[in-house]
């Protein structure tokens, strides 16, 4: 069950916001928004949710582009989003290699607490939704609400866990999953 105590929103970008790709999000023209996401953005922010996105970005440690590149890669999603009336709040990365043993590369937690130190808020009961099992864990952790969609690497992560989506909510997309959490029952389950 969703504890929706509060309207505050985490996303995982690849994936979820924008389709995933195994040769990175090098440039603006490579970021391709997954039909329905920004829409979806949209119908948060006009529902009065906060949204932020927490990701990954190994491609700047690796070389494949700049954080600079990064900040043009998401100055273009927060404008895709606007076009559409949503808002992206803040976009939070982790610009490092799986090799740094850096604390912000989720699974661990260190986004979500660069999250709730910068917003003042707990994020106990927060949403927060992501195709992976690297978004899924942190979330777990800081004891917010996850959410699985199948876009990305979803489908993947819902055959390779089976015990894991019998535990969340697990919905085919973005769109989906936020047309579900604004209806009056969301997830009561049967
Ligand atoms: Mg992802
Ligand atoms: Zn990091």
């Amino acid at each position: 069950m969703i504890a929706k105590n509060t309207k505050f929103i985490i996303l995982d970008r690849d994936g979820v916001i924008n389709e995933e790709s195994a040769e990175y999000i090098k440039c603006p023209d490579e970021w391709k928004p997954i039909p329905g996401s920004l829409e979806a953005i949209a119908l948060l922010s006009q529902a009065g949710y906060k949204v932020v996105v927490a990701t990954n970005q190994s491609g700047v440690a690796r070389g494949y582009y700049t954080e600079e590149g990064l900040a043009r890669i998401h100055a273009k999603m927060i404008n895709c989003a606007k076009a559409v009336g949503g808002r992206i709040d803040r976009v939070f990365y982790c610009p490092h290699h799986p090799d740094d043993r850096c604390i912000c590369r989720k699974p661990a937690i260190g986004l979500f607490e660069q999250i709730a130190l910068f917003y003042k808020i707990n994020l106990k009961g927060v949403i927060s939704i992501g195709d992976s099992i690297r978004d899924i864990l942190p979330a777990e952790e800081m004891g917010c609400c996850p959410i699985l969609v199948l876009t990305g690497n979803g489908k993947q992560v819902s055959k390779e866990y089976p015990e894991l989506i019998k535990k969340i909510p697990v919905f085919p997309s973005l769109f989906i999953a936020v047309q579900h959490l604004l209806s009056p029952n969301a997830f009561l389950r049967d």
